[in-house]
C-alpha cells in the first residue's frame, strides 16, 4: 500500500507474447556490435568468476565524471515516475493483473513497457537476443521470464530520425531506465552501422552489460575503450533514473523474473520475511528499511497495521512473504497475481 505515490505502478506481472513484431513498416537488417579483438576479449569479465563486480572494473577504469553519487543506494524519489500507457488504448492504462504484449520477442517485460513509454514502436527494435559472433555476446540471453528468454540489451533503428529527435529519444530512454547510446559511425569509438544500443537497468543481466550500465553512469561510451561519450550529454535526471533502476536490480544481479518492483518502508526497523502470510509463520529473513524488492505474487493473510495503514495483503518477494502494510507498491490494492 502506498498513499505516498500518486501515480499507479503499471508493470507487468504476467505476460503474453507477440511473436511477430511487424507493424506496418518493414524491419531493417539487424545491427550488430563490432567484433572484438583478441586483446579486447581478454579484458572482458569472466562469467565463471564468483565476483563479477570487481572484474568489471577492468571496463570502467579511470577517473569517474560524477563518482560521488553513482553507487548511492538511497534516493528520495518514488521508484517509478513514468506511467506506462498502452498506445493502442489510452483510456485503459494497465492495472495490476492486466498485461501488455511484449513489443518484441526477447525483451524483458519491464523493458518492453519502458520502450513503449519512451514512444518506441516495435518496428524500430532491430535486435533483442542475438548470438551472432559479431555481437561479442552482448545480446546473448540474460535470463527468462515465465519461461521466455530475454536479454537486457536491445538495438533500435534511428531510421528517419533527425539528430534532435535522437537526442530527445536518448533522454526519454534514460528516464525510463535504459543506459542508452547513439552509435554513430566514426564517433565515440564506434565504427559500424548507426543505431541506438540500450541496456535496461532493472533486470538481471550478464556482467558485460552491467559493465555497460556502469560506464553509462559515469558518462562513458560502454565500449571496451570506455571513452567519455560525447555525442549526447545526459541530464542529471536521466542518469539518476538509470541509477534508480540499476539499484532496484541490485546492479543488474537480480529482478530477472517478472514482478512488481516495490520498496520497504518501516520508518527504521528491518522488515521480517516470513514463510507464510502471518506473523506467526516462521521468519526466513529480513529486509532493511528502504530496500527494493520485487513482488511476484500476493495473497491475503493476517491483518497487519504498518506504515501504510492496515491490510491483510502479504507480498511474496522471492524468499517469503512480507506484510504489504510496510511496502510502497504504488497502489492500495493488489498489484501482482494471487499466489497459488
Ligand atoms: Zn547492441
Amino acid at each position: 500500500m502506498a498513499a505516498l505515490m500518486c501515480k499507479p505502478i503499471l508493470f507487468v506481472a504476467i505476460l503474453s507474447f507477440q511473436l511477430t513484431g511487424c507493424v506496418g513498416e518493414p524491419p531493417e537488417e539487424p545491427f550488430h556490435e563490432p567484433p572484438l579483438t583478441e586483446e579486447e576479449r581478454a579484458q572482458l569479465p569472466d562469467d565463471s568468476l564468483p565476483d563479477h563486480e570487481h572484474t568489471d572494473e577492468v571496463l570502467v577504469s579511470g577517473p569517474a565524471e560524477d563518482d560521488a553519487a553513482i553507487f548511492d543506494d538511497d534516493d528520495a524519489f518514488a521508484p517509478y515516475d513514468v506511467a506506462v500507457v498502452d498506445d493502442d488504448d489510452d483510456e485503459q492504462p494497465m492495472t495490476g493483473g492486466q498485461l501488455y504484449a511484449l513489443l518484441r520477442w526477447g525483451l524483458h517485460p519491464r523493458a518492453s513497457d519502458g520502450l513503449r513509454a519512451a514512444g518506441v514502436a516495435s518496428w524500430r527494435i532491430t535486435q533483442t537476443i542475438g548470438n551472432a559472433p559479431a555481437s561479442a555476446g552482448y545480446h546473448a540471453q540474460d535470463g527468462s521470464v515465465n519461461g521466455q528468454p530475454y536479454t537486457a540489451a536491445t538495438d533500435l533503428s534511428t531510421s528517419g530520425m533527425t539528430a534532435t529527435q535522437i537526442h530527445n529519444l536518448l533522454e526519454r530512454l534514460a528516464k525510463v531506465g535504459f543506459a542508452a547510446w547513439y552509435r554513430k559511425n566514426g564517433v565515440d569509438g564506434w565504427s559500424g552501422a548507426n543505431h541506438i544500443h540500450v541496456v535496461y537497468a532493472n533486470c538481471k543481466m550478464k556482467s558485460q552489460l552491467r559493465a555497460q550500465v556502469r560506464s553509462f553512469l559515469v558518462g562513458r561510451n560502454g565500449l571496451v575503450s570506455n571513452r567519455v561519450y560525447t555525442w549526447h550529454t545526459f541530464s542529471a535526471a536521466a542518469k539518476a533514473a538509470v541509477q534508480r533502476k540499476f539499484n532496484q536490480s541490485q546492479q543488474g544481479t537480480s529482478n530477472g523474473g517478472a514482478g512488481v518492483s516495490a520498496r520497504i518502508n518501516t520508518s527504521g526497523a528491518p522488515l521480517t520475511v516470513r514463510a507464510g502470510a502471518s506473523t506467526t509463520s516462521a521468519a526466513v529473513g529480513s529486509r532493511a528499511d528502504g530496500a527494493y524488492v520485487t513482488i511476484t505474487c500476493q495473497k491475503r493473510g493476517q491483518s497487519v497495521t504498518g506504515t501504510y495503514g492496515t491490510s491483510t495483503l502479504w507480498d511474496y518477494i522471492g524468499s517469503g512473504y512480507v506484510a504489504d502494510a510496510y511496502v510502497m507498491t504504488g497502489s492500495d490494492g493488489q498489484v501482482a497475481p494471487t499466489c497459488p
